[in-house]
């Protein structure tokens, strides 16, 4: 058996739902992640469709339905807080309210990914890949900290703006594609007293500034989700919260509904979490010994609802190809990818897609409240179909190396 040693980079989603399938195929698993502990924050994400079958494998899916956010519906306000659009089908972050999907907090799915590996996995919080150098057997891997190590392979699960990604393939800026939207999400005090609801509110000046607000965590507190176009990316540092603080303040100025208030909590958050709405789009997934994962590989955007689905079957389907071929990585990265392009390239588009008609039909809708379904309704029909385009395979238990 050979390739036994591997280095994850990221542990949100994908590198630790990585970690969890190579321990279980007995692999030697260390997770390096920049944050000092597990990040907290987050909006609610969907687990949903291939993804769901994937949780249920990794024995968690219970645990995320006890965690599920549990919506029961949402409404849109005008700007004096009149409500204008109501719907108990459908929400506007996890969509149908019948279907089976899973809708949880972004870290509290993180969390039981995290513990269900934490036994088996080497994690170091507060470090990060300083520089990595890679040839026909190995990769060696110096820390930030100043720790060197050797390893097999390494895999990049370190979001949009991988780390891995810029040493090993280059500079985000070649691989990035903007969407026109910047968001940001933080936790709030439950200040609109909501139960089990989400409140969406469009600024009146058009296009997509506005706000998002859903309670969370039965009712004991709320998550804000703030956005607005930003037709040009936007120049920010992503280390730099504060500097993020005030570009969503100016960009969101206006008395409008609670915007205000919500411009305020959001300087207070310690959570608070910013980013363009963007997509990655590389010719290959891998570079030797080096593989992404997750948005760091093919990241849809929050515009896709996929992301963290994606983020969880390019795990299953990655360490499944690499336990199938017996730890041979040129023949495992290839088949990864070959099972994955397309559907990854599929969920790409629908965001897209999605957003365009979003844009155009609120754009051309009679009276607010038309716009307001739209904004909701848009595509729904055809996420669905995109979603259950693909099946996860099964890799058997039987290529443990143990
Ligand atoms: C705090 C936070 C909040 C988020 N909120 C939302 C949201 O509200 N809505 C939404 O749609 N998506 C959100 N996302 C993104 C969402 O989690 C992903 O789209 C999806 O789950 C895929 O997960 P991923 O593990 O591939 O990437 P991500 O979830 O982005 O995780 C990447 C991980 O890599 C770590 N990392 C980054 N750089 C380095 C480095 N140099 N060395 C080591 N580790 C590094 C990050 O700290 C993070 O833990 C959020 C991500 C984070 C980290």
């Amino acid at each position: 058996m050979t390739n036994t040693k591997i280095l994850i980079s990221g542990a949100s989603i994908a590198g630790p739902a990585l970690a969890h399938w190579l321990t279980r195929y007995g692999y030697a698993v260390t997770v390096v992640e920049r944050a000092p502990a597990p990040r907290p924050g987050g909006q609610a994400i969907d687990v949903r469709g291939p993804a769901l079958d994937v949780a249920e494998r990794m024995g968690i899916l219970d645990a995320l339905r006890a965690h599920s956010t549990g919506m029961r519906g949402m409404s849109v306000v005008d700007a004096d807080g009149t409500e204008i659009y109501r719907t108990e089908e459908r929400t506007v972050s996890g969509g149908d309210l019948d279907s089976p999907d899973v809708e949880i907090l972004r870290d509290d799915l993180a969390r039981i990914i995290t513990d269900a590996t934490s036994g088996d996995v080497e994690y170091l919080f507060g470090d990060s890949i300083a520089a990595l150098e890679q040839d026909a057997d190995e990769v060696r891997v110096v820390f930030e900290s100043g720790l060197e190590r050797t390893f097999d392979l390494v895999a990049g699960a370190d979001g949009l703006h991988s780390n891995t990604r810029r040493l090993v393939f280059g500079p985000t800026e070649r691989f990035i594609r903007h969407l026109g939207i910047s968001m940001a999400v933080c936790t709030v005090p439950n200040f609109l007293g909501l139960d089990h609801w989400q409140v969406m509110h469009q600024m009146p000046d058009g296009g997509m500034r506005g706000a998002m607000v859903m309670s969370a965590r039965d009712n004991t507190e709320a998550r804000a989700y703030l956005m607005f176009d930003t037709p040009e990316p936007v120049d920010y540092d992503h280390r730099d919260v504060a500097g993020q603080k005030e570009i969503v303040a100016r960009a969101l100025a206006g008395d409008s509904w609670e915007m205000p208030r919500l411009v305020e909590y959001g300087r207070a958050a310690t959570d608070f979490y910013f980013d363009s709405a963007a997509q990655i789009h590389l010719d290959s997934w891998s570079r030797g010994r080096v593989v992404l994962v997750g948005d760091a590989g093919y990241c849809g955007s929050p515009m896709s609802g996929q992301g963290t689905s994606m983020a969880l079957i390019g795990a299953y389907v990655l360490a499944g190809e690499l336990a199938a071929a017996g730890g041979d990585h040129r023949a495992a990265f290839a088949a990864y990818e070959k099972e994955l392009r397309d559907y990854a390239r599929a969920n790409q588009e629908m965001a897209v897609v999605n957003l365009r008609e979003r844009r155009a039909q609120s754009g051309e809708a009679e009276d607010a409240s038309a716009a307001a379904e739209v904004l909701v309704e848009t595509g729904v029909a055809e996420f669905a179909q995109v979603v259950a385009s693909y099946s996860v395979k099964d890799y058997g238990p039987d290529h443990s190396i143990r």
